[in-house]
């Protein structure tokens, strides 16, 4: 199911949540609303729901406006990062919960019931937990529990708010794969809010880039990352250094990632001189912490470990940087 978001605007009290939101999201695909908190990616999720409504703006579902049309007939499954599951219900009862709650023409029977949690369990990889209880499940079997009882209703959209906000960065990584692959499989239109750039980049088809209210940029995890279109989204998007105004040319602002600068033991032409304060080499990639002469700044960078191995660099050495990719903005952010 496609979902046009057109014309949307949104404030509490005096604050704007949101501004003039457009956004169109295929039949099929995943996209990633990803922003810092307070930029109003809940709030757009829970307009898209029906959970909230907006001041002015149209919500499409498959075309149709679904202003009139309540959460329960929208067909929308939701998995938020807490108090996602009832937990004084079984797994089982958990995903069966939204088809036990229909009314009686709607319910399937019992068996049917049955046979759909059994699949459900399977799918999310936890065949033999039916019986318990979420306090007896550590926190990421617990979110794919919440991910099979937003599936059972067969929704024709999914709407997963920092689903794995609450988890370790380990757990978090494996399961961010295995939402994608479920993705692969299901085709079921989604949207995941998140505020880490690493999570919308590695899962989404197309990221959409929120900030105080308004969508900075809409483009594929590459796109954004390789072309943003304002220092923000170039700042949101990985570490990136300022580069101080004399060493580019524009009248703007000018960014470089910590893994586009070189080092070398030797001047040539365009090179920038600076110590190194601080440096780490623990993993494949080496970290740096450079002064530049003069203005005190520090600029971060990142070597590979064989290039940092075969420099044999010593802390508080003079060295010679060179920018291989600055990103340039003009003073108006574009
Ligand atoms: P995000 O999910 O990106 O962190 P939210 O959509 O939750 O952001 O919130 C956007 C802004 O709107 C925040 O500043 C938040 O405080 C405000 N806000 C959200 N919900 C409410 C509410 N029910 N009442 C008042 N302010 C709210
Ligand atoms: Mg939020």
């Amino acid at each position: 199911m496609s979902i046009e978001i057109q014309n949307i605007n949104k404030t509490f009290a005096n604050y704007t949540a949101l501004k003039d939101i457009n956004l169109s999201i295929k039949t099929g695909e995943l996209v990633a609303l990803l922003g810092p908190s307070g930029s109003g990616k809940t709030t757009l999720l829970r307009i898209i729901a029906g959970l909230e409504h907006a001041d002015s703006g149209t919500i499409l579902l498959s075309g149709a406006d679904t202003t009139n049309i309540p959460v329960r007939r929208r067909q929308v499954g939701f998995v938020f990062q807490h108090y996602a599951l009832f937990r004084h219900l079984t797994v089982f009862d958990n995903i069966a919960f939204g088809l036990t709650v229909r009314d009686r023409g709607r319910r399937p029977s019992r068996a049917e019931i049955a046979e759909k949690v059994h699949g459900l369990l399977k799918l999310i990889q936890l065949p033999d937990l039916a019986k318990r209880y979420p306090g007896q499940l550590s926190g990421g079997q617990r979110q794919r529990v919440a991910l099979a009882r937003a599936l059972a209703i067969d929704p024709r959209v999914l709407l997963l708010d920092e689903p794995f906000g609450a988890l370790d960065a380990k757990v978090r990584k494996d399961l961010r794969r295995w939402v994608r692959q479920l993705h692969d499989e299901l085709h079921i239109t989604t949207v995941f809010v998140t505020h880490d750039q690493e999570e919308a980049l590695e899962i989404s088809d197309r990221v959409v880039v929120m900030n105080n209210a308004v969508i900075e940029q809409i483009g594929t995890p590459q796109e954004v990352y390789d072309h943003p279109s304002t220092p923000f989204v170039c700042q949101f998007l990985g570490n990136v250094n300022a580069v101080p105004s004399e060493y580019f040319r524009g009248d703007g602002v000018g960014f470089v990632r910590p893994h586009d600068i070189e080092i070398s033991r030797a001047p040539n032409g365009t090179t920038i001189e600076s110590i190194i304060k601080y440096q780490n080499a623990a993993g494949p990639i080496a970290r740096l912490e450079l002064g530049l002469n003069g203005s005190g700044q520090t600029i971060a960078v990142e070597l590979p470990r064989d290039r940092f191995d075969a420099l044999a660099l010593r802390q508080g050495e003079k060295v010679f940087l060179k920018f291989r990719e600055v990103k340039e903005f003009s003073e108006t952010g574009s």
